[in-house]
């Protein structure tokens, strides 16, 4: 089908939910996409941070075929062995506890609402008022999904405004600011849910100390801590988990974007302290933790150990960051580089971000902004250092022609 077809049969038959730029992609391999008409793109967004192995790995492949010829889907009325596996490698990869599989971000997170909510009621009679504590703090900016709880704990009041009223239960404050926490704390709080690095936020790092801090607080008021690593976990920061060089350890993780590799899956990590805090019944969904997404789940794992790229991740990001600091010594237009690992924001000087993006486009590369001034980054953790340079040659020329 030819490109402008696709574009006015999405126009004509496809709700209007997103901004989609003019390309129909077609064909994926590694580093790489093909749109309708040939034309080869270098990938540096991999679907937001999904494709942790890039297009079409060989691995991700013979897994994924071999799962579907042998067992697709069950329903969670049975055991199945792959979502056995994939929960003891998270929990190896992680802190001792226990695992909810969904199929998402926003429902990982939903999960762990409700399980802060039923840990809060079963605390009840140890607190001074009557009703359970069930209130969740999130940060200002920050992401948890699209869902009306996961928006209502998204600190992003613009997103909501056409949705109220949000389901009750959730307040923000400033991200980085630890008294604004504390003093967001009474007795109806249950839990705080916080990105080690808010992503669809322009990639804002979480300070030094700002983790620990959350961590004391949340033990000395007895709140669950949830980190929503959706968009950092799985090696995407250079680390398996970014909350690991901050030395602490969330009640709660919840993953999903690179965890699949592509294929659609969500994750819920509990510590063991809260692990049993659900009965069967209390939670669940037909699609989550089948053999096909555990089974695709379980070879993006097992490729990202045997090729090292957590390492690369942690290395090729620092090169990337060494070649955005060279083209800025020369144009000075960025007033700021983010991140960790390969999750790296862009902060421009001037409102362009949408016209670099698109000669990037133009050029054959593949980029992404969260904003007017910022530039977003997230490639396929096997990125090479050849294509580092690519990338940076032709960001370059972008920059120059669009900065006068
Ligand atoms: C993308 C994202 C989500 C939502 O994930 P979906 O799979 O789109 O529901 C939640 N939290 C963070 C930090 C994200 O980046």
């Amino acid at each position: 089908m030819d490109a402008k077809h696709v574009i006015e049969l999405e126009k004509k038959y496809m709700m209007n939910t997103y901004a989609r730029l003019p390309l129909v992609l077609e064909r994926g391999e590694g580093m790489y996409v093909w749109d309708a008409n040939g034309k080869r793109y270098l990938d540096m967004v991999a679907g937001i941070a999904v494709l942790s192995l890039g297009h079409s790995h060989p691995a991700f492949v013979s897994a994924v075929y071999e799962q579907a010829s042998t067992l697709v889907h069950t329903s969670n009325l049975y055991y199945t062995a792959p979502q056995t596996i994939l929960a003891e490698r998270l929990i190896s990869m992680s802190f001792p506890g226990k695992v909810f599989f969904a199929n998402s971000g926003a429902e990982a997170n939903e999960a762990a609402f409700k399980l802060a909510r039923k840990s809060g009621r079963q605390k009840k009679g140890k607190r001074r008022k009557e009703e359970a504590p069930f209130v969740v703090i999130s940060a200002y900016n920050s992401f948890h999904g699209r869902t009306l709880a996961t928006l209502a704990a998204t600190g992003q009041p613009e997103k909501q405004k056409m949705f109220e009223p949000m389901p009750e239960g959730f307040v923000s404050v400033e991200y980085n600011d630890t008294k604004a926490l504390q003093d967001a704390v009474d007795e109806r709080t249950c839990a705080v849910i916080l990105e080690p690095i808010q992503g669809e936020g322009g990639v804002i790092v979480a300070e030094p100390g700002y983790l620990k801090a959350v961590r004391e607080l949340c033990d000395r008021e007895g709140l669950v801590f949830i980190l929503d690593e959706v968009q950092t976990g799985i090696g995407r920061t250079g680390q398996e988990f970014a909350y690991k060089p901050y030395n602490v350890s969330p009640d709660v993780m919840t993953l999903a974007k690179g965890l699949g590799g592509g294929f659609p899956i969500g994750a819920m990590v509990v510590s063991e302290k809260l692990a049993d805090t659900f009965a069967p019944g209390d939670h669940g969904t037909t699609f989550g933790g089948s053999p096909l997404a555990c089974g695709a789940a379980i070879a993006v794992l097992t490729t990202i150990e045997e090729e090292g790229l957590v390492e690369n991740a942690r290395k090729q990001g620092e090169y990337l960051i060494e070649r955005l600091s060279d083209i800025n010594r020369k144009h000075d237009i960025i007033s700021e580089i983010r991140g960790r690992g390969l999750m790296i924001g862009i902060k421009l000087k001037r409102q362009n971000a949408a016209a670099i993006l698109a000669d990037c486009l133009d050029s054959g590369v593949i980029i992404n902004k969260t904003s007017d001034d910022v530039i977003r980054l997230l490639p396929p953790l096997i990125i090479k250092r050849e294509q580092i340079d690519e990338f940076a040659s032709i960001f370059e020329s972008s920059i120059t022609k669009t900065s006068d």
